[in-house]
């Protein structure tokens, strides 16, 4: 048979479906059709998006904000984010370093589509987020992934670093506090790190989406802020989305010297113009506005995070990280997959898989995020949700073959 003309270019044969935006729309479509599912697979903050932010965004289209910006971003939102980010960091940037995009995944793509060139390598530590390789594969790089291990919290040591660099190395990717770990890095720990990647002239991408969401009244440094100069090769990538409970507004950013940040804004001004008028006025709102709402948020997180981690520990065989940030517990579930192994259940998918059909509990498997032989689980639900996911998931592990009835 003679092949299609809409045959796929070269680029779209080794791309991954989003596995978590995958696994929420399927447990999406089992609620749908009535079944009772537990879905702690996406990480959304279940919280509705504070009020005077939801104000914002109407009275923006009530005034007639209505039409394309410029594509780099409103000036006031470029200036909001200039001047929150001084503020909670101690580093000057400019409104001209910071460009506004679709979401941070957006200013992820921006960011590799800027900056790489055909088989330049990106150092991931792995687990690592399930878009980063994809993104960094779609921009004609090369994703070197580095194992860490739950021994060491997940935390990438810079001796692997230093081992993994080749002279194709362009860039480290880092992630702190980490989605899909929830671990975050020490100061002294990112700082080690930094002087490899000075050392080695990389640059380094920083994606501090959950700056804020760090618990136990610690913070979260911002990477370049940890050694003099390293603002010249950092590009920082955060966002609404985690922080103010915004994913559906799509409102995210770079921040990076300023000859890049007009790189991608011409690449923007191309691909897809200006982010969503209505979303940037809500999002100089948020960034302006009463902060109650991000510790309000940060700290219902912290109390879950206690149920989830307390009750997780509690059960045969898992082990989980220390939990210091965002809202996900990455779990090793290699004992209970060995023990499940006679009911045909022989990978973290599988075992996914049935544990959304024995007991309708909606996780994402270790193999999207690069760890094989763990699970992610969002914590981003209520105490109750939680508690009852918890019960199935301890009814999965007693016997994986049993329906919930
Ligand atoms: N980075 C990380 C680590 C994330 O978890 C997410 C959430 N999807 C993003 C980037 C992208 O966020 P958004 O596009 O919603 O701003
Ligand atoms: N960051 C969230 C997650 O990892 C959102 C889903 C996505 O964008 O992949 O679940």
């Amino acid at each position: 048979m003679a092949s299609s003309p809409l045959h796929l270019a070269r680029r779209m044969a080794a791309l991954e479906p989003s596995a978590t935006l995958a696994m929420a729309a399927r447990a999406g479509s089992m609620r749908a059709a009535g079944i009772d599912v537990i879905d702690l697979s996406v990480g959304e903050p279940d919280f509705p998006t504070p009020e005077h932010i939801c104000r914002a965004g109407a009275e923006a289209i009530a005034a007639g904000f209505t039409k394309y910006t410029p594509a780099a971003g409103i000036p006031a939102l470029r200036k909001a984010v200039a001047e929150d980010y001084t503020r909670r960091t101690g580093l000057a940037v400019t409104p001209a370093q910071v460009v506004i995009s679709n979401g941070a995944k957006h200013a992820l793509h921006n960011v590799f589509t800027a900056l790489l060139d055909e088989g330049d390598e990106v150092i991931v530590p792995a687990p690592f987020w399930v878009s980063y390789a994809e993104l960094v594969k779609l921009s004609g790089g090369k994703p070197v992934l580095i194992e860490t291990a739950i021994e060491d919290n997940f935390k990438l040591r810079p001796e692997a670093l230093r081992q993994a660099i080749t002279p194709r190395t362009r860039l480290l990717l880092i992630c702190s506090p980490s989605n899909p770990t929830g671990v975050v890095y020490a100061p002294e720990e990112l700082a080690a790190l930094a002087d490899v990647a000075i050392e080695a002239d990389l640059a380094i991408v920083a994606d501090e989406i959950y700056d804020q969401l760090v618990f136990d009244g610690r913070t979260s440094p911002s990477f370049p802020t940890l050694r003099p100069g390293l603002e010249h090769r950092t590009v920082v990538v955060a966002g609404v989305s985690k922080t103010y409970s915004m994913t559906g507004w799509r409102i995210g950013w770079t921040i990076a010297p300023e000859p890049l940040s007009k790189a991608i804004a011409n690449l923007q001004s191309q691909e897809t113009s200006n982010p969503s008028s209505i979303g940037q006025h809500a999002a100089v709102a948020a960034l302006t506005g009463p902060q109650a709402c991000v510790t309000a948020m940060r700290d219902a997180f912290q109390v879950r995070r206690d149920v989830v981690s307390h009750r997780l520990r509690a059960l045969p065989g898992i082990r989980l990280p220390e939990i210091g940030g965002a809202f996900y517990a990455f779990f090793d579930i290699r004992e209970p997959l060995a023990a499940a192994g006679h009911a045909g259940i022989s990978s973290s998918l599988a075992w996914c898989e049935a544990l959304l059909e024995q007991q309708q509990v909606a996780l994402v498997a270790g193999s999207a995020f690069g760890a094989e032989g763990h699970v992610r689980m969002s914590f981003a639900a209520s105490e109750a949700q939680l508690h009852a996911g918890l019960d199935r998931i301890a009814a999965f592990l007693a016997d994986p073959t049993a329906r919930r009835g």
